[in-house]
């Protein structure tokens, strides 16, 4: 298996002030340990503060979304060229909660990640099924159609470049984790689905983080699942010790080569 470096990134999501939000950055930026790749992801109006809380850090800046076009006439949006322009190295799509409160499909995912790669930033697709879903048997189904979809408009190199969340929706912001195994076994299908569309060079590359109530006393053993490399946090990633033990426990499970 080729090593992949774990990413971790906090989704902020609509919380925090604006002073909240730079110190929590300040904080993240110089402590995070070596061994991970770390991006926080604030709502949109603090991008710009943030970027230069963490100018000079190796933490990353994140979207939670973006337009697929470059600019235009849509009120309330903001393009892939404006987010690489104040400082973000990814942005979040295709999140739960963008596909359940406001109508993200899987066409708009899939124009959004090629307009990410189009613009330079990382995208990060989320995926998953919803608790209805996982009863009925559809878990696999449900997560790799949208997975199919969210990769459907990428080159190869684009594809192992992408990061892959998933994320069941019964897990997020309920403080109910998914077990390690059971998320290791979707975590396996979605690199065996990279490996068909892609080839096994491919899959081996993409980063695959998992998502849903993940805290410092669960990332450990789900991180050292042999797929899962790494965590998109929500809750806990609103509060800097925290956060920074859950890097440390993606540092100390990391797999470098
Ligand atoms: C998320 O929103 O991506 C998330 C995983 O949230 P939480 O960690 O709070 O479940």
């Amino acid at each position: 298996m080729s090593a992949r470096l774990p990413v971790v990134v906090g989704n902020w999501k609509m919380h925090l002030s604006l002073d909240e939000a730079v110190t929590l950055a300040r904080d993240v930026a110089e402590r995070a340990p070596g061994g991970v790749e770390v991006g926080v992801a604030p709502s949109a109006p603090y991008l710009g503060a943030v970027a230069q809380a963490l100018r000079g850090s190796r933490v990353g800046l994140s979207a939670q979304d973006t337009h697929w076009e470059a600019a235009g006439a849509f009120t309330g949006e903001a393009s892939p060229a404006q987010l690489k322009g104040v400082g973000c190295r990814y942005v979040i799509i295709g999140h739960s909660e963008r596909r359940q409160l406001f109508g993200e499909t899987d066409a708009g995912v899939a124009k959004k990640a090629r307009a990410a790669h189009d613009h330079g930033l990382t995208p990060i697709l989320c995926v998953g099924e919803t608790l209805a879903e996982r009863e009925a048997g559809r878990t696999l189904a449900v997560t790799l159609g949208q997975l199919d979809a969210a990769f459907s408009a990428l080159r190869p190199e684009e594809a192992a470049a992408s990061i892959c969340a998933y994320e069941p929706v019964w897990a997020i912001g309920t403080g109910r984790t998914a077990t390690p195994e059971q998320a290791q076994e979707v975590h396996r299908a979605i690199r065996a689905r990279l490996a068909e569309r892609f080839g096994a060079g491919v899959a081996a590359q993409v980063r695959l983080q998992y998502g849903g109530s993940v805290k410092a006393d669960n990332a450990a053993a789900l991180m050292a699942q042999p797929d899962i490399d790494g965590a998109l946090v929500g809750g806990a990633s609103l509060k800097a010790a925290g956060f920074l033990d859950i890097l440390r426990a993606a540092s100390q499970g990391a797999r470098l080569p």
